[in-house]
């Protein structure tokens, strides 16, 4: 994918595990872009906001003027793909939010945080989302959400054996609630980028570049 037909694809870098996301974008030949500054953000086609601290990363998108330039582009249908933290940012509604905890929003799901326990109850497990891959994903969830509710324009893409839904799409933002990019699983970012590159075939690059 490498050369000027390839989607450019952002990893917001403002907390979390930003590195993980973008060795795990050179391993299938994207190379990512660091979004820290709205000039970062116009001159992308798909964006990954990253797993780390959801309330933190709310704290700098704020400080660093990016919350409303990233709320306008994901309106706008720019494909986003959420992991942990990430969906947390990208849910409608958060339960077990801290005090002033806002989301970007763009998914119509409740996410509770934490709904797996703390770091120490982190597990790895094989997720079924057969629309990404025909096998199991491999899957850490580190204090992982998991969503609640799902809206009605929401199509559900991973489960949990026991039901319990950990991967959301709606439109061109997609939500999981687990971290591919510590497990050298390279299928979600795949999927994403095919996203990101049907999205700027049918839509055409961003205006403003
Ligand atoms: N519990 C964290 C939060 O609320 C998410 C954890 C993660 O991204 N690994 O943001």
């Amino acid at each position: 994918m490498a050369g000027s037909t390839a989607p450019r694809i952002g990893v917001l870098a403002l907390q979390g595990d930003v590195r993980e996301h973008v060795l795990t974008l050179r391993d299938i030949d994207i190379d990512a872009v660091l979004v820290r500054r709205q000039s970062e953000l116009d001159h992308i086609d798909g964006l990954i906001i990253p797993g780390g601290e959801s309330s933190v990363m709310d704290k700098l998108a704020r400080i660093f003027d990016l919350f409303d330039p990233l709320r306008r582009r994901i309106s706008e249908g720019m494909p986003v793909l959420g992991t942990c933290a990430g969906l947390i940012m990208l849910a409608n509604n958060v339960l077990d939010a801290i005090d002033g905890q806002q989301s970007l929003g763009g998914i119509d799901v409740d996410v509770r945080r934490n709904a797996f326990g703390a770091q120490v109850d982190s597990f790895e497990v094989g997720v079924s989302a057969p629309s990404i891959a025909d096998t199991p994903l491999a899957a850490a969830f580190i204090r992982a959400p998991v969503v609640e509710r799902v809206g009605p324009g929401v199509e559900v893409l991973a489960q949990l054996d026991d039901g319990r839904v950990v991967g959301v799409r709606q439109g061109n933002a997609v939500g999981i609630s687990f971290h591919p990019e510590v497990e050298g699983e390279t299928r979600v970012h795949e999927f994403f980028v095919r996203l990101v590159a049907e999205h700027v075939a049918s839509a055409g690059r961003s205006a403003r570049r």
